[in-house]
Formats: C-alpha cells, structure tokens, sequence
C-alpha cells in the first residue's frame, strides 16, 4: 500500500484542523466546549482542544462499540496487516506530527520529537507482525474430548494519555489492542491533545469507520466518564499514580481489567568496576535530561560506588553543561520546556527544599535562554543534588523534572537495600564489569524492568511495567498483548 499525504505540511494548520473536535466513527464531531492549548516554549496559543461533557465521550465508546463485531470478525493477521500498514503512514508523515507534539510539549525537535514519531510507527508494525500469535492451546484433558483454548477480543478499550511521550504510549496501548480485535476510544492528554489526534487520524485511514476513536477533555469530565461507562471492557492507563488509584477503582467497580502504568524512581547502582564514560552517557540517557526529565523511567536515584563520586560527578556535569536549552523547534537545541508552570513550580519546590537541606549540595548544569519570546519560567537547567540523607522527599518521590539525585555508596547490602526503599518499582539499573555482582542485583533489585550497562527506554519485544505502586501490567510485548487485551476461553468438546 503507498501512502498518500493526509495531513498539511504546517503543524499549525494541522493543529487548527483539530478545533474544537473529537474523532468519532471516522469523522470530526463538534465539541460544545473547548480548552486552549499553549506552546510551553513561548506561552502562546496555539489552538482550541475539545473539552468533552460525559454525552459527548460516551459518544465516541458508542461508535467503538458498534464498529466491534465486524473488526473481531476480520482474520487476526487482516486486522495485522492494517495496523502495520498505519504505522508505515504514520512514519511517513512523521515530521509534522513530530512538529505538532514539539509545540505542544515543548520538547525539543531533534532529541525527542522525531525519535518518539519513530517509535510510535515502530510499534504499531512490530505488533502488526505479531497476529498470528493470537494462538490458543490444546489441552490433553481427556483422550475422547478436544479441549482447546482460543484468545477473544475483550470489547471496547479505553487508553487514557498523558502527555509526556503521547505517541508512544497511545501505540503501546491501541496497538495491540488492535490487532487482537478490540476497538478503542483513546482518551488524549489536555496538555498535549493534537499530535494523538494527527496520529489516530492517520491510522484511520487503514481501519474500518469506528475501530479508532479519540476524545479531549478533562480528567473528571472526559476521563472519568470514560472509566465508568458501562460499555467499556478493559482500561488501559498512563499517568499519575493518584488518578491511577482512582482509575483502578473505576475498574474494579464493574469487575472490568485495568492496566495502569504510573510513577517511578528508578535506581542506577554505580560499581566501583564501572566504565566510567559509559555510566556517565548511561546517566544522561536514563535520566531523560533531554525530555526535561519528564519520565516515569527517570533513572532520578544514582548510587555511585564512593571511589568514583567524584570522577562521576565532575564529568556529568561537565556534559550536561555542554546542552543546549532553548527553543524546541530550533534543531541546534537539545533541551526544550516543562510542560506547565504548574509543573516547573513543582519541580523548583523540590529543589528548594533540597537546597535547604544542612550538607546538600544543588548543581544546576548549563545555560538558560535568553530569547525575549521564549517563556523564562518553563526552562530548567539540569540539576543533580548530592549530599541528602534518604529519607529525603526528592530521594523518595517522583519529582518528575530534571533533577537527578546522587547518592555515594561503600557497603553493597546496603544500596541494594536503598535502591529498594521507596514505594515504586518501575525500573533500576546496575553498571559493573563483573557478572556475578549483575546476577545477584537484578534478582535482588525490586523493579519490573531491570538492566545492566545500558538505561534503555521502552523497547519494542521488551515487556516493560512496574511492580509496588509503579503500577500494574506489562506493556511493549507479546506477552502484553496476549494477556492485557485478550481474554482466554476454555472449550471442552465431548463427542464420545
Ligand atoms: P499527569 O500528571 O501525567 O498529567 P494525570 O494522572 O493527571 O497525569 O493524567 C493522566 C491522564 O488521566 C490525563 O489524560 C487526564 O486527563 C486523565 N485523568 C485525570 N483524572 C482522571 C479521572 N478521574 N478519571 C479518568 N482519567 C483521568
């Protein structure tokens, strides 16, 4: 299939398409409410969001619904095939998607942007290919019965958005939702609505009318209306870990499953045997400095083993001095915004307080702007803290910014025992040469995604979710897909 141009080459004309609408049933509907949404980067407005009431979000579940039998119906690897193919469009009309989600988040073209557009196509063909493994079981049950299983569609999905990497996260959950033959309402992020909407309208050119839908609006309006909508069977969430617990009881309500992905404070373990310029890229990477350090992943905790604090430090902060801050669609810079004021007041609070901390030690890394159009409140340097005692609130919560803390280690029993103390348990990292050391910490670290010598984000064929209060599920693999959108049934035949 070659793909056709279907979005204008001007994101603020994609943007301005979006007014006020919801995608329902493979057209715009109206919205009778709108919200604005500003470019963080220069706090103007840059369009009008649909605010959607509770009738104009049951809407969209009604439409899913409909359009459920007939896409349930389509062989596996049909329904496969079209997913994937939507994600080759959506690759090749990456760049003003990308450019869309640069002016609505403020994260920087070059470094983030772009990349995020490449892996929201990449799953979208990754679980395409995966169809046929919606595959049952036979089970020896008794040697005159046929007893099978067979994997089912679960109905209609809501996957609700936040707005920290929108793309990725909307494929994570409607791709797969997909191909197993659910249809989907996404609930897009009211910070950041329009890049969901450009990408969800690109993929509907591959799906029957209604398999796909998307709505705007409010967490209490529009989301809630969403989880507590009779016709929804599964929900599928990204975000905080307080809306989290009051998705889950949504859920829990009609007996309905619901995957959550929320916070995190993941740990890095520095050994003393590290490489380290490795731990020090490693460090940059897992800290997301580059999205402002707006990850669930963030690896925000760094145990440095005491013989390399120092060295560590020094050569951090020398790189993260070398970063550019600055405008977000100028492809020189490699750092753009917080998403909000709210936010970065969020953030400085932490920092604040760290810096009133007897002994700690606050590190602001690089240069801000000084272009007179450029917001100055939403830039942030990177900053690492040294020095806090653990118990501390910026070693134990998620501050959800780029802030990076760092603590020295000598004795081994006891990092593994901090790096396990908080409530989460997203992810954690181990650097070191030596493989029994990595043995024993990835069986001992508390975390859903564990690695060695690398602070990887999401991965296609990689199951990524937390344990404790980072949430619930597995996301990005098979495994996700099979057990989170599926539901499995038990056929006994007996025809002896
Ligand atoms: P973040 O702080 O990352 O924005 P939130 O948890 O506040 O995370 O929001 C994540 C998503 O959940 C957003 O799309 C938001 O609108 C939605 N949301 C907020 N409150 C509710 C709710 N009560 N029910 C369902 N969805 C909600």
């Amino acid at each position: 299939m070659t793909h056709d141009p279907f979005l204008p080459a001007d994101p603020l004309a994609v943007i301005a398409s979006y007014a006020q609408v919801n995608l329902i049933g493979g057209v715009r509907v109206p919205v009778g409410t709108g919200m604005a949404v500003t470019n963080p980067a220069t706090g103007a407005r840059i369009g009008m969001a649909a605010a959607s009431n509770p009738g104009e979000t049951a809407a969209a579940v009604a439409a899913a619904k409909a359009a459920g039998p007939a896409w349930a119906a389509l062989p596996a690897r049909e329904r496969g095939r079209r997913v994937a193919a939507a994600g080759r469009a959506l690759a090749a009309e990456a760049e003003v998607v990308a450019r869309v989600l640069c002016l609505e988040t403020g994260k920087a073209i070059r470094t983030e942007c772009r990349g995020e557009l490449a892996v929201a196509a990449d799953l979208l063909e990754f679980y395409g290919g995966l169809a046929s493994e919606l595959k049952g079981e036979t089970v020896p049950f008794h040697p005159r019965s046929l007893t099978v299983t067979t994997r089912e569609p679960l109905g209609v999905v809501a996957a609700i958005l936040p707005w920290n990497v929108p793309l990725v996260l909307m494929m994570l959950k409607i791709a797969p939702a997909l191909v197993a033959g659910n249809t989907v309402v996404v609930k897009a992020a009211e910070e950041a609505p329009f890049a969901t909407f450009a990408a969800a309208e690109i993929l509907m050119q591959y799906l029957p009318d209604g398999v796909l839908n998307v709505v705007n609006g409010d967490g209490p309006d529009c989301g809630a209306a969403l989880t507590a909508h009779a016709d929804i069977a599964k929900i599928t969430f990204t975000g905080s870990e307080e809306v989290g617990e009051v998705v889950y009881k949504a859920g829990a309500g009609r007996i309905i499953p619901v995957s959550l992905e929320l916070g995190g404070k993941s740990p890095m373990i520095i050994c003393a045997d590290a490489d380290l310029d490795k731990t020090v890229t490693g460090a940059i990477n897992g800290m997301r400095f580059t999205r402002q350090g707006q990850s669930c992943t963030a690896a925000s905790r760094i145990y440095v083993h005491s013989s390399l604090l120092s060295a560590f430090v020094d050569k951090l902060a020398g790189k993260l001095e070398k970063l550019i801050i600055g405008d977000p669609m100028d492809e020189a810079t490699d750092i753009g915004t917080i998403i909000s004021a709210r936010q970065a007041g969020v953030i400085r609070s932490y920092v604040a307080r760290a810096a009133a901390t007897p002994q700690a030690i606050v590190l602001r890394c690089g240069t801000l702007p000084k272009d007179a159009d450029l917001s100055p409140d939403l830039f942030m340097q990177p900053t690492l803290i040294l020095g806090l005692p653990e118990d501390h609130p910026c070693v134990q919560e998620e501050i959800f910014g780029p802030v990076a803390v760092i603590q020295a280690w000598d004795n081994y029993e006891e990092v593994i025992a901090s790096a396990n103390a908080t409530r989460y348990g997203l992810a954690a990292t181990v650097w070191t040469d030596s493989l029994s050391t990595a043995l024993d910490a990835t069986a001992r670290l508390d975390a859903g995604y564990v690695q060695v010598n690398q602070n990887l984000t999401i991965q296609p064929n990689v199951s990524y979710g937390g344990f404790g209060r980072s949430g619930l599920g597995k996301e990005a693999s098979l495994e996700a897909m099979l057990d989170h959108f599926t539901r499995k049934k038990t056929i006994v035949m007996n025809f002896d």
